[in-house]
């Protein structure tokens, strides 16, 4: 009796390989473990407009373990999550025209998903970006860097 083993080629295209990939268009999760499934956002300058869609995959409310997605320069990321803290929920725990903020979205909770619109235009090279969960308590855990490639 023969056997005739066949090996079979598999390619897999991981979500983080494209991820990686500049696009105008990135989508990011947030759980109940106060985690974003991506530690970094790569976009290129050559988008015009860049739309980032924040989904929760959790099940909690957003008053207990809300997720938005907010971005600033690195160097303003600690005082800007602590200033958003504050500006309470009825804000989306961010400070209003406060221009730290580069681009942010609402807050949400498990299930639901919004997206955010925005121009790299303002966005200058040789600068470091963070994104961050401005919910009191998540932006030690929940950050990641955001990168904009030529
Ligand atoms: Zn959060």
């Amino acid at each position: 009796m023969k056997i005739i083993k066949t090996m079979f080629i598999v390619l897999i295209v991981s979500q983080a390989n494209s991820a990686l990939a500049a696009s105008c268009e990135q989508t990011i999760e947030g759980n109940d473990m106060l985690q974003f499934n991506l530690k970094e956002i790569v976009v290129s300058s050559t988008c015009s407009e860049v739309t980032i869609n924040l989904k929760h995959t959790g099940q909690l409310a957003s008053n207990i373990m809300g997720h938005n997605w907010v971005l600033s320069k690195t160097e303003d990321f600690m005082p800007l999550a602590l200033a958003g803290g504050s500006a309470g929920p009825s804000e989306n725990y961010v400070p209003s025209n406060d221009p730290r903020v580069i681009a942010y979205t609402v807050i949400i909770g498990g299930g639901e998903e919004t997206s955010v619109t925005f121009s790299l235009a303002s966005l200058g090279g040789g600068e470091d970006y963070t994104f961050f969960c401005s919910f009191p308590g998540h932006y030690a855990i929940m950050k990641g860097v955001f990168r904009v490639i030529n």
